[in-house]
């Protein structure tokens, strides 16, 4: 049998065309979407406003590949960091982390890294993989449910300080920050997003050719060269 596409592949144009081919409304493609992305619902029973028969013939067709927090550890001062589990078994770790005024998602981008700054954990992991946009958009709403329930408020800020380099995954953090931002998706404004780089300059360059909205953090650690090099060695390609 040949394996269910992850129904967040498709598009909503797509997902559209899929119940008009199926002999149903456009619109259905609308609500699904809904649930999908806006209302982040990981099952296709819980789409209350879609027949039984629909989310039946959705359940043959399709699946809902989402990530599980799978440990979440709550501090006294209200951080929580989780373990999260990516649909093939894989973790990265995501954190919330509440001032009087904010709450921030600390997310990952990848799963370990390809560099290799001294001072990190995520360097003596490999790079196994990048995540894509909706395994990054899912670490956003989980951590959105965490404020609501252990905050009482909503996410306001998200950085991309978690694993990896997130400017060696550029397409997909692109990706997810469109769906982030748009009213379809967690409507979040772009300037409360910021992605912290360890200094990529090619991918800078073209973050600025791409006018993006979100804010640039470049973590130098030194602000001289050789320290710089010793404990980020790739410094010695970007210095
Ligand atoms: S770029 Fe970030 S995740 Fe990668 S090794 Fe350096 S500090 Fe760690």
């Amino acid at each position: 049998m040949k394996p269910k596409k992850d129904i967040r592949s498709l598009t909503k144009e797509q997902l559209r065309d899929f119940f008009v081919e199926n002999g149903d409304k456009a619109f259905r493609g609308n609500q699904v979407y809904e649930w999908l992305w806006s209302k982040v619902s990981h099952s296709f029973d819980g789409m209350t406003n879609i027949s039984k028969e629909t989310r039946k013939m959705l359940e043959d067709n399709f699946v809902i590949n989402h990530i599980e927090v799978d440990e979440m550890q709550r501090s006294k001062d209200g951080t929580i960091k989780n373990a999260v589990r990516l649909h093939d078994g894989l973790m990265v770790e995501s954190v919330l982390i509440p001032t009087e005024t904010r709450t921030t998602a600390c997310i990952s981008s990848q799963v370990g890294c390809s560099l290799d700054c001294k001072f990190c954990a995520t360097a003596r992991l490999k790079r196994m993989r990048n995540l894509n946009p909706d395994e990054i958009y899912d670490q956003v709403a989980a951590i959105n449910q965490q404020s609501l329930l252990y905050h009482n408020r909503k996410l306001t800020n998200i950085v991309f300080m978690g694993m990896g380099e997130p400017l060696m995954n550029y397409n997909n953090v692109l990706k997810s920050i469109e769906k982030i931002t748009s009213d379809e998706g967690l409507g979040m404004s772009p300037k409360r997003i910021t992605l912290s780089t360890s200094g990529v300059p090619k991918m800078i360059r073209k973050m600025a050719d791409d006018a993006v909205k979100f804010n640039l953090a470049v973590s130098l650690h030194s602000a001289i060269d050789e320290v710089r090099t010793q404990i980020m060695p790739f410094n010695k390609n970007f210095p």
